[in-house]
């Protein structure tokens, strides 16, 4: 029976609901990142080592930079024709079933299991098991690992390693914490390949990337005493230097790392859609700034879609900032 009012699953309950089921469908987040795409691979991995049937599916295709990633090439935007009635979509890493895309057919929430550590998840799943004081969905999906007595192989480290990886910026920011540095060397010495994670997620950039990033550097603004600063691109700056929308990716963290800068935005405007990518170094909450605009995510890294003009969007994302105490 499903209960009226969502609730946070315990390991035991989503583990007895990974044992009752046969088949699944791992569901990562349009605009997919290591981490919804690696916590998805993982889980899939281990449930395919306990003899289940896992499909994965991702509306975008995968990043050029996360295919090394084991099972990569198994991700489709097309579900199989035969799956059972009662199959499992997993949806990892996502605080709404929405950010699957619009690709993704109706599925009943009898059978979505939300598997998260957004601030703010909506809790959607007929179980919800959603750690906020997790740095990664992947580590996450850990505790279900333990639970279901899955041993941890290389591949299974690497996937999980690389959600770390990404949602940490490299160990970088603020989420990297002694339970996730100890989770990474548990990881490493289980045969997590860091090395190329390093190289293909952190160190490889296209020249074409490279080229477009001068680009959105030299549009850098500078507002509210320097504390704020924005910048964007659009689809002739991406013409004009080669470069598509992956190539965008870390840019805002650019834009976050000048001096005085408290505040980043980048927007991105691409394709006929108006995408915000807002990085704060903890004094503003940009993850209630993109909420209020429809978007979301975590309090220093946030994320939003803006229907409307370039400019009306500068207007708009300023005024969210403001509201949050820019
Ligand atoms: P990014 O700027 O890298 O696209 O996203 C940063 C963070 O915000 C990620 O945790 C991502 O999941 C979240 N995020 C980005 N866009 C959206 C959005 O449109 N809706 C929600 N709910 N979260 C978003
Ligand atoms: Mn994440």
């Amino acid at each position: 029976m499903i209960e009226s009012t969502p609730r946070l699953a315990s390991t035991e309950e989503v583990v007895d609901e990974l044992r009752r089921r046969d088949a699944f469908v791992m569901v990562s987040h349009v605009k997919p990142d290591g981490d919804t795409l690696g916590a998805g691979l993982a889980l899939g991995l281990a449930l395919k080592r306990l003899g289940k049937r896992v499909a994965y599916f991702q509306q975008d295709s995968v990043p050029r930079n996360l295919r090394f990633l084991p099972d990569a090439d198994l991700v489709s935007r097309e579900l199989p024709t035969d799956l059972p009635p009662d199959t499992l979509f997993v949806f990892c890493d996502m605080s709404d079933w929405r950010r699957a895309g619009e690709h993704l057919p109706p599925v009943q929430r009898e059978n979505m299991l939300d598997i998260d550590h957004h601030l703010g998840n909506s809790l959607f799943g007929k179980l919800n098991f959603v750690l906020e004081h997790e740095c990664s969905t992947g580590s996450v999906v850990m505790h279900l690992l333990r639970g279901l007595g899955v041993r941890v192989d290389s591949e299974l480290a690497t996937c999980i390693l690389a959600t770390i990886m990404t949602d940490t910026g490299g160990f970088m920011h603020s989420n990297t914490t002694p339970d996730a540095l100890e989770l990474a060397a548990e990881l490493m010495r289980r045969g997590a390949d860091k090395e190329r994670i390093t190289e293909e997620i952190f160190l490889r950039k296209r020249v074409v990337a490279t080229k477009l990033l001068g680009r959105i550097i030299e549009a850098m603004r500078f507002e509210h005493d320097g504390r704020y600063c924005y910048s964007h691109v659009d689809d002739d700056m991406l013409a004009q230097t080669g470069a598509d929308g992956e190539d965008t990716e870390d840019v805002v963290n650019t834009l976050l790392g000048q001096d005085g800068v408290d505040v980043a935005a980048l927007f991105k405007a691409i394709e006929g859609e108006i995408r915000v990518s807002l990085r704060s170094n903890g004094s503003i909450n940009v993850q209630a700034a993109a909420q209020s605009l429809g978007g979301g995510g975590h309090f220093r890294a946030s994320g939003l879609t803006y229907h409307g003009t370039l400019p009306d969007a500068f207007g708009a994302v300023e005024a969210a900032l403001v509201a949050e105490g820019l």
